[in-house]
């Protein structure tokens, strides 16, 4: 059966999309850590990062340079810091997520955002992809 990912990236579910190419897909995380909390997936369904070939891992890792530079730009924060979890999702995903400090990068913390805010980030970041 197809990962929600999967659904994700075809359109079947929708999404805040942030960007795309040809072999990968990134997209605002639903229940995030923070503002601008995104995610960068490979369009081929692969269950855990390190089964990803080198030129899949590699590529993920460009792919998601590019986001994160853009997300930097559009959120105020020290940095984007980066974590593969995979516990409740089974697709390969990075998580990008604005960090000031360590603790900002726990799962356990949450924030609320309405969908007008989501809008508004999603398209700022896109404007500096
Ligand atoms: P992990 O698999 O890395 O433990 O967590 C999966 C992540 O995917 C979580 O941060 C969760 O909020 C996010 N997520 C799960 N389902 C959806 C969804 O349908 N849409 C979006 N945008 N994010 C999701």
């Amino acid at each position: 059966m197809a990962s929600i990912f999967t659904k994700i990236i075809s359109g079947e579910i929708p999404s805040f999309k942030i960007y795309e190419d040809e072999n990968y897909f990134a997209f605002l995380d639903i229940n995030p850590n923070a503002l601008g909390h995104t995610l960068c997936v490979p369009k081929k369904e692969v269950d855990q990062v390190f089964d990803l070939d080198d030129d899949a891992l590699s590529g993920l890792m460009i792919f998601s340079k590019k986001v994160a530079h853009a997300i930097k730009k559009a959120v105020v924060c020290k940095r984007v810091g980066i974590s593969v979890i995979g516990l409740e999702v089974p697709h390969v995903h990075v998580h990008l997520i604005p960090i000031n400090t360590m603790g900002d990068m726990s799962f356990d913390s949450k924030i609320q955002l309405t969908k007008d805010q989501f809008v508004e980030i999603m398209n700022k970041i896109k404007s500096y992809i």
